[in-house]
């Protein structure tokens, strides 16, 4: 598969030169030359197809010729060996449990793809790569575990200083090896604004190979389609029509799912399901794109003002509002909303949800209020205790750490405090 440059600007590259670039050089994202939709029959017969073989199906054409088929069957399989379970609220909302990877975040699947697909393009180790990752909580622990111990990689995270939870400051600081955290004196945008300007500095980028792992790089962004089909999967003799509510930030997921709806999986809609940072929401009202400041929620993954594949979303519906508006809805919802989900999900239910969970739960409400014969599910994006003091505090109860994360607590964090660019670029220079 070829891949362009959304802004037009660059010349067609490889998959592999997309994975190890990240960005075009015209700074624009990469995206998928040509789009082939799978056969009917794949369709028709998934019930009986390997969840590996159903993943292997799927991405196949944008991976290939460079990574072969032997190398990309055993990368699915390190990919996706967790579950992916779908939990019945009602007849007409369930709900896709995606935190059942090593660090509890969907993000894993992407992260864990991406980091063998860059070892195994790198594994003559003719030159170091670097991953260089801002996080503002989930990215970073996700990165850290799919790169671990990948050879000729190091990866170092960036993250704001007691800006993160516990937990997500464990997953990122206590593995050792080939990941380093930078503890950064400052917010999560000066982690973000330290990256940006390193990639354009010629004086790092004539030194070493640098590459981002966040959902810019195809090879994070593509392989989330997976569960879209899986859902399908597991759904399909019960319920005819599925809309799918997906807590977006950066729109990464949601867009995934719209590349899978291209490869002819039946998905009758999708809904993005927001906080009140409201582009897209606004957007399908007026036509407007305006982004605004960011405002700090209790779903902080999703704390974006301008998502950045959003342009990928208008490249997948030609550049047409009208097309995207029937296939896409955008609801937004207050931190009280989202309170009030969190309680109603676990009085009405008896199930805890995250913050992130408790938005998609209330994006399929209203929808359904909206449209008949639907089934909607909405994407548990993390795992409720990956957000403990507010699920807690909510809830007005305590809730139980998961085995992983108890041992997680134990370890010691290791973690080099830096307060600006400078001390980014000496730590990078100085390896
Ligand atoms: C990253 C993240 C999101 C947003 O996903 P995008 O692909 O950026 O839209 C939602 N929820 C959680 C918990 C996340 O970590």
């Amino acid at each position: 598969m070829k891949y362009y440059s959304l802004n037009k600007k660059a010349p067609k590259t490889s998959f592999e030169q997309a994975v190890v670039k990240g960005l075009a050089p015209d700074k624009g994202l990469y995206f998928p030359e040509e789009i082939q939709p799978l056969d009917k029959s794949f369709f028709d017969n998934i019930e009986q197809i390997s969840r590996e073989e159903i993943a292997f199906q799927a991405i196949q054409q944008f991976v290939s010729p460079e990574i072969p088929k032997k190398v990309l069957r055993q990368i699915i399989k390190e990919t996706i060996d967790f579950d992916f379970p779908i939990v019945s609220l009602n007849n007409e909302i369930s709900t896709l449990e995606l935190f059942h990877g090593p660090t509890m975040a969907f993000k894993d699947v992407g992260a864990r793809f991406m980091a063998r697909c860059l070892g195994y393009f790198n594994q003559n180790n003719k030159e170091e790569i670097t991953v260089l990752v801002a996080t503002s909580g989930d990215t970073g622990g996700a990165v850290a575990h799919g790169f671990l111990g990948v050879k000729g990689i190091k990866v170092v995270i960036l993250y704001p200083k007691g800006k993160v939870s516990n937990v997500q400051e464990k997953q990122l600081t206590t593995l050792g090896q080939n990941i380093t955290a930078l503890e950064v004196d400052g917010v999560f945008d000066d982690c973000q604004d330290m990256v940006k300007r390193a990639f354009l500095d010629q004086d790092l980028t004539s030194k070493m190979q640098l590459t981002s792992a966040n959902s810019i790089n195809v090879a994070r962004w593509l392989p989330q389609m997976f569960y879209f089909f899986f859902t399908y999967q597991q759904l399909k003799s019960k319920y005819k029509q599925l809309v799918f509510s997906v807590p977006s930030g950066n729109f990464g997921n949601i867009c995934a799912g719209m590349i899978a709806k291209k490869l002819g999986l039946p998905i009758e809609h999708f809904i993005a399901a927001n906080n009140e940072n409201n582009v897209i929401t606004k957007f399908l009202k007026t036509k407007e794109y305006v982004p605004e400041p960011t405002i700090a929620t209790l779903s902080n993954a999703m704390d974006v003002s301008n998502p950045s594949n959003f342009v990928r979303i208008q490249e997948i519906y030609d550049q047409d509002f009208e097309v995207l508006k029937k296939d896409l809805t955008s609801y937004f919802y207050t931190d009280k909303a989202t309170e009030k989900a969190l309680i109603e999900i676990k009085e009405k239910y008896n199930y805890i949800a995250d913050p992130h969970g408790a938005i998609g739960y209330l994006a399929c409400k209203d929808y359904l209020k909206e449209n008949e014969n639907v089934h909607c599910v909405f994407l548990e994006t993390a795992h409720p205790t990956k957000f403990l003091p507010t699920v807690e505090r909510v809830l007005n109860e305590t809730v139980a750490l998961p085995d992983q994360i108890k041992e997680l607590m134990n370890k010691k964090k290791v973690a080099i405090e830096i307060s600006n660019y400078g001390g980014l670029k000496n730590f990078l220079l100085s390896k």
